[in-house]
Order: structure tokens, then C-alpha cells, then sequence
């Protein structure tokens, strides 16, 4: 990699960064498309997020990426959001645009992006039952984007804690055309997850380190080749639940390429070009992240 005077920069505003395979993704795409761009990570404290994002005006930022805990904290200090920022309430990617002498601030979202890339062309989800595992941050970009390219039949929101999924519901309650949205405790969800055509793991059970072992969904008895199974935990790839899955004959869908799907749409309103995502794909399996 090449830096010189007029080298643009990218950053990752979170805490912690050091562990991000953001910088090894951006990285490899500007390299292999010859883009005079660097991407680095920053590890920023809750006390100093507002003087992080004004610094990206300060020194010239192209942009930057906002990561856990930073994402609800940076959406009033931009000057324009996306729609899908404003929805899910949060912000994942900030564009830098200048104009007339001043830069603007652009604040955008784009997890629901990425998450369905991969379920991109399936007609037949469109108008199904459709069932997510967590309410959390992750959830929203999921909720989102279900309900905004699919219009589900019934969307069955299945939290521990039933009051934040809720919540959850009652926001995106203004996209919910079909009253789609409900929310089952986890020994009421059975019924749902065996009429869902697609059911999508938010939660962190299944992750590598402490709930590695663990799964969202314990009977995988109730798993049948007409689900399909997609998990945003991508390491371990694939998880339990996706092996069990799997092995009834379910489809089965990992997190990396929603984590390589919203890069690539936050490279593309950095750079203009189209991540060239074969390349980053070959880099992340040489780590030993498949998808
Ligand atoms: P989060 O905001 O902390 O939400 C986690 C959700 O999982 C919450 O609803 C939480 O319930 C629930 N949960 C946590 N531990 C649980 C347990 N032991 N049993 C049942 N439910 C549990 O986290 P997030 O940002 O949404 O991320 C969730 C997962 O998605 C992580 O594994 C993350 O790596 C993955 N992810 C992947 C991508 C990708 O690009 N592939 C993108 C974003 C996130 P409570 O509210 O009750 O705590």
C-alpha cells in the first residue's frame, strides 16, 4: 500500500476495534482496484464520540464506518440521514460530502443491505411467515429490511426479553403494512418456527468463544427442507444451528456475506466503484472466514 499527500482515509469509530476485519476488507479492495484510500480503525470512547465524528469534517475524512457502542450515539450529529438510518435508529456508515467549501455529514445504514444480499431473487419468501431469533441492534437492520423487500405474512419476533422486543415492534410498526410483526417468549415460538419459510438467528448463541456450543433453537427435530436458516454469527462458519439445519435438509445461509455485503455498500458511496467483493472474499478465507 501506497500512502502519500493525497491519500484519502476511511476510519472505523467503535469500542473495541482492534479484533475488526473492516480494515482487512476496505484495505483489500483499494488495493486491488489501485484506489488511493486507507482504512483504519479507531478506537473511541463514549466521552469523545462527538469530537470523533467532528474530526472527520476536520482533517478530510472520506467517511467512516460506527460500530458497537457508537451507532444510536452518532445519528443526531449528522446533517442528513438515509431513510434506513432514521428507521432502524442507528448509523453504520458515514459519508463525508463536500460542497461549496463545506462538508456535510451523511449518515446511512447499510446492515439491511447486506443482510439480503444473499436472499436476493427468492420470490418465494415474498408475502411468507418469516421468524428472527434476539431483538437487538441487529435485529432492526433484519427487521427492515424483511419488511421493506419482502412484506411478510407474519414476522415472529422471538426475544428473552419480550419488553425490548416490543419496543422493537412498536418502531417499525409504520412499515408493517400486513400487522406482520408479533412477539413470542421462546416456549411459545414453536408453532412459528415450524410454519416460517425463513428463520434468522440475531443472537450471538452459536459465536465462537463462551456460545460457541450453543444454539437459538434446541429441536432441530422441527427443521425441514423447506426452511432455510440463516445465521449473522459468521465464526464459527457453520454454527450448530446451522449444521443441524443442514443436516434436515434445510437451506443454509452464514453472516460473512452480510458483513462483506454492508461494506461493499458503504465502499461503494466512499469510493463510487463496486467493491470488487471475489477479491476480499479470497483474502477473508486465507484468515479462515468462510461463507
Ligand atoms: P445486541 O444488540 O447485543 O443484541 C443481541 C440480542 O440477542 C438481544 O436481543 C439479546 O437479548 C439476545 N441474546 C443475547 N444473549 C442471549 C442468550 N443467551 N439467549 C437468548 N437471547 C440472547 O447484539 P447485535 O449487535 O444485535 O449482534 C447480535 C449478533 O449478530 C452478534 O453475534 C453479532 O456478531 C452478529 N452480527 C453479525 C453481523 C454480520 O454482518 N454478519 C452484523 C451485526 C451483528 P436481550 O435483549 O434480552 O439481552
Amino acid at each position: 500500500m501506497n500512502i502519500t499527500g493525497t491519500t484519502r482515509f476511511v476510519t472505523l469509530l467503535g469500542h473495541p476495534v482492534a479484533h475488526s476485519l473492516s480494515p482487512l476488507i476496505h484495505n483489500t479492495a483499494f488495493q486491488a482496484q489501485g484506489l488511493d484510500f486507507v482504512y483504519t480503525a479507531s478506537p473511541v470512547a463514549a466521552d469523545r464520540v462527538e469530537a470523533a465524528v467532528l474530526g472527520l469534517k476536520a482533517l478530510g475524512a472520506a467517511g467512516a464506518n460506527v460500530t458497537i457502542p457508537h451507532k444510536q450515539a452518532v445519528l443526531p450529529l449528522m446533517d442528513t440521514l438515509s431513510d434506513r438510518a432514521q428507521a432502524i435508529g442507528a448509523v453504520n456508515t458515514i459519508v463525508c460530502q463536500q460542497a461549496d467549501g463545506t462538508v456535510r455529514l451523511h449518515g446511512d445504514n447499510t446492515d439491511p443491505l447486506g443482510f439480503l444480499d444473499p436472499l436476493r431473487g427468492r420470490t418465494d419468501l415474498r408475502a411468507a411467515e418469516m421468524l428472527i431469533w434476539g431483538a437487538g441492534g441487529a435485529a432492526r437492520a433484519v427487521v427492515y429490511g424483511l419488511l421493506t423487500e419482502f412484506h411478510p405474512a407474519r414476522l415472529t419476533l422471538v426475544a428473552r426479553t419480550p419488553a425490548k422486543a416490543k419496543v422493537l415492534a412498536a418502531d417499525f410498526a409504520h412499515l408493517d403494512a400486513n400487522s406482520a410483526l408479533r412477539v413470542r417468549a421462546w416456549n411459545e415460538a414453536t408453532t412459528a418456527v415450524r410454519g416460517s419459510r425463513l428463520l434468522v438467528n440475531t443472537t450471538p448463541l452459536g459465536m465462537h468463544g463462551r456460545f460457541e456450543q450453543a444454539t437459538p433453537w434446541e429441536s432441530s427435530a422441527d427443521f425441514t427442507p423447506s426452511h432455510t436458516v440463516y445465521d449473522l454469527v459468521y465464526t464459527p462458519h457453520p454454527t450448530r444451528l446451522l449444521r443441524e439445519a443442514a443436516a434436515r435438509g434445510s437451506a443454509i445461509i452464514g453472516g460473512l456475506p452480510m458483513l462483506v455485503g454492508q461494506a461493499a455498500a458503504s465502499y461503494q458511496q466512499w469510493t463510487g466503484q463496486a467493491m470488487p467483493t471475489d477479491v476480499v472474499f479470497a483474502a477473508l478465507a486465507d484468515l479462515g472466514f468462510t461463507a
